[in-house]
């Protein structure tokens, strides 16, 4: 969707310093909190990269709004980085968890849970015969990449520029920095600290170019697999195109390397077979986590039989390892089956959560058009992505644009004196908000803007 406007960006640190000020003076709680926590954790939180100028400190939430220390209410379009499909303290999996309270929270053994969440997912992720749980999205990419190694007897992987898929060293590759021309696209390695030969192990693809699949014919003899992340959300929720994916499934299969898709945001949220589903396409296999944990940490794996079964010791006794001491916790098990057992209850649910997406998409197209203030807005189903100044619908995380990123921060903040919290110019809604929450958020953003504007951000 696109907004015609007129304004030209400012990227002036002035306004930026003062904005922050203003914001940080509206919000005395959370400052407080914010110096204590600097004090013996750097930069006060893992979390504060997230929120602009400082983080708000939550105090308690429910349904599709969390409260701050300061008492503020705000609409919430984070819902935990993704996971809280059903907002927040659903009557259903609170009830669940405090049951599985008092019967104890940590065993070791199995629960029963493990096999009715594992039932859910393989129901209806596509191309899904086994599931595997471990501890977060992470953990998931990290363990379908030793599956995959395990399965061709090739090593290297092929990734998305732009395309998250945890934190690890091949998860961040040319994440936020593309190289080269699209045809002979570099690793870039972000984050300190990284071994160089994690770099060499990457094979950097442009994303929604055609370029990828010669690059994939190319370097076949030694790719394991393709991640593809369908929608990213890293970048600001570029989504994939459909004859894109389809052709992507071909050529891997074509060269005989695994197609893995990241459905860690996707999957349960675009609906119940995710993005597999809304492209229509089958993966060998899929990396999950968030939705199905239902609040709790959790990744997992799934796929086809024969690949899951490799965690199985073989003839010589070896297999993959997928460990972890909270791997299929209760507390996760039973909150994940609790979620999904929601949301696959009634067919209708996916289709009202989604039909909320497109109306908020729509809205802040226009709130961007009201304010003139060039942009687009991109994303899919309950996902949404705002990209201020891009000149057209960005296609991959090349046509992004970096002087919009800064001022996004602004414009996230501004939007929280509004009462509306987000990830930083994505975010996410639950089956909890309601038409009205969607337009209060449109709303913000058109008062958000119109600051931005006032003061100075837009010339033009
Ligand atoms: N893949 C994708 C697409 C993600 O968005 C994330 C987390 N935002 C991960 C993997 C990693 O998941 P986790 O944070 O649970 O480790």
């Amino acid at each position: 969707m696109a907004a015609q406007g007129t304004s030209a960006l400012i990227d002036n640190s002035e306004l930026i310093e003062a904005a922050k000020r203003r914001i940080e003076a509206e919000l005395p709680e959370s400052m407080k909190c914010f110096e204590v926590a600097q004090q013996v954790v750097p930069g006060a939180s893992g979390r504060s990269r997230f929120f602009w100028p400082i983080p708000t400190y939550i105090d308690h939430a429910d349904g599709a709004y969390m409260y701050d220390v300061d008492g503020r209410r705000y609409v919430d379009c984070v819902l935990g980085l993704g996971p809280m499909i059903l907002g927040h303290r659903h009557p259903e999996v609170l009830s669940a968890l405090q049951e599985q309270l008092e019967r104890g929270w940590h065993f070791g053994p199995p629960v029963r849970e493990e096999a009715a969440l594992g039932r859910l997912i393989v129901d209806n992720v596509p191309g899904g015969e086994r599931v595997v749980f471990v501890g977060s999205g992470t953990e998931a990419s990290l363990a379908a990449l030793h599956i995959a190694r395990a399965a061709t007897g090739r090593s290297r992987l092929a990734k998305f520029e732009g395309g998250y898929h945890g934190w690890h060293d091949f998860g961040m590759g040319s994440l936020r920095r593309a190289a080269g021309p699209p045809e002979q696209a570099q690793t870039t390695m972000d984050g300190l600290g990284r071994s160089p030969a994690a770099a060499h192990d990457i094979v950097a693809l442009p994303f929604n170019h055609p370029a990828a699949f010669e690059r994939i014919r190319r370097e076949a003899a030694d790719l394991a697999c393709v991640f593809i992340e369908g929608v990213q959300a890293s970048s600001c929720a570029v989504v994939a195109e459909r004859d894109f994916v389809h052709e992507l499934r071909a050529v891997c299969d074509e060269c005989g390397v695994l197609l893995i898709f990241d459905e860690v945001i996707t999957g349960f949220r675009l609906g119940p077979s995710g993005a597999a589903g809304y492209f229509d396409v089958t993966p060998d296999m899929t990396t999950l986590g968030k939705v199905i944990g239902g609040g709790f940490p959790i990744g997992a794996v799934c796929g086809r039989a024969d690949l899951l079964n490799l965690i199985l010791p073989n003839a010589r006794g070896e297999s993959v390892v997928m460990a972890g001491t909270f791997s299929a916790n209760p507390m996760t098990m039973v909150a994940g089956k609790a979620q999904l057992s929601v949301l696959l209850r009634d067919d209708a649910t996916y289709p009202a959560l989604n039909r909320l997406g497109d109306r908020l998409r729509q809205g802040l197209t226009g709130a961007l058009a009201d304010t003139g203030v060039p942009g687009h807005i991109t994303g899919a189903g309950s996902i949404y992505g705002v990209h201020l100044f891009a000149p057209a619908m960005p296609r991959s995380s090349r046509d992004r644009v970096d002087v919009s990123k800064r001022v996004g921060r602004v414009l996230d903040g501004y939007l929280l004196l509004e009462g509306v919290l987000q990830a930083p110019m994505h975010g996410f809604l639950s089956t909890a908000h309601s038409e009205a929450d969607v337009d209060l958020v449109i709303g913000a953003y058109g008062k958000a803007l119109a600051r931005m504007k006032e003061e100075g951000f837009f010339a033009g």
